[in-house]
């Protein structure tokens, strides 16, 4: 296939995860496909982010399979996982605060060198690595506070370093929860743009509450609820949704008056 924007990068299969008596994910099947942001949504509790956790392969799945770019990596570890070319970003932010922007994402960028390199040099003295790094960091808009202490950036950019130190181990899949949780009206524009700029090369899942930045980027909407997949399609068509108004949308814009 020589058109790289309509290629299938994962597919996950009729995941379930049940802890105890709970389905916290029910039968969920999904496509990521490079050059499309596959947005999830749904409430509090609707498996959303153990979803995520399953396909990146931090926790395994009750039932159901995962492959990614043809192969099956259903069940196997989530370093292995990354490897193969997925990165994830977490619900809670997830960086060294004493460090600067750049180690942070240096050290990110490391733990894809050979292992002997990784113990016998410097982070910094190995070229390929310092070049990704930096590469990741101009990608994610940081490169003005490359040596700022990561824990004095404001939290806007705390969630753009993250998604750099993504970025620095060369992901083809991109799944990310909720980045815009806790940002401010310009942050979030700030964030939408970058996962603009993100989508050309990458497939991605998105998990979100901001409904504004699910609907500016999302060119497929899934709604989960109860662990289950409620409706899925064409952003506009899931949103027209009687059952997806009631159970979820209409829910959202009553809370936002
Ligand atoms: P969301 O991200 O959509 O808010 P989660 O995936 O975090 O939802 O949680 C889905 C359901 O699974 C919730 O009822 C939650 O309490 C439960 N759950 C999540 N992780 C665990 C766990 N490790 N052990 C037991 N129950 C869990
Ligand atoms: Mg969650």
């Amino acid at each position: 296939m020589t058109d790289t924007a309509s290629e299938v990068l994962l597919v996950a299969r009729n995941l379930t995860k049940r802890f105890g008596g709970l389905a916290a994910v029910n039968d969920v099947s999904l496509d990521l496909w490079r050059g499309r942001i596959h947005a999830v949504i749904g409430p509090n509790g609707a498996g959303k982010s153990t979803l995520t956790n399953l396909l990146s392969g931090d926790i395994a799945p009750t039932s159901g399979q995962v492959t990614l770019g043809g192969h099956d990596i259903t069940g196997i570890k989530p370093d292995a996982i990354s490897r193969k070319g997925l990165g994830r970003s977490y619900q809670k932010t997830n960086i060294f605060a004493p460090f600067t922007v750049w180690d942070n994402v240096q050290l990110a960028a490391q733990s894809r060198a050979p292992h002997a390199l990784r113990w016998l040099h410097r982070a910094d003295s190995f070229a390929p690595t310092r070049e990704r790094a930096g590469r990741a960091i101009e990608l994610a808009g940081l490169t003005a506070r490359r040596d700022a202490i990561a824990g004095t950036i404001s939290h806007g950019e705390q969630r753009q370093l993250e998604i750099a130190m993504t970025l620095a181990t060369q992901p083809q899949v991109l799944l990310l929860d909720e980045p815009l949780a806790g940002m401010g009206v310009a942050e979030a524009e700030r964030m939408v743009a970058l996962l603009l700029r993100l989508k050309q090369e990458h497939a991605m899942m998105l998990v979100e509450h901001d409904m504004d930045a699910v609907f500016a980027l999302a060119d497929h909407l899934t709604v989960m609820v109860n662990g289950q997949v409620i409706a899925s399609g064409a952003p506009a068509a899931v949103r027209a949704d009687a059952g997806v108004q009631s159970a979820y949308l209409g829910e959202e814009e009553a809370h936002h008056g």
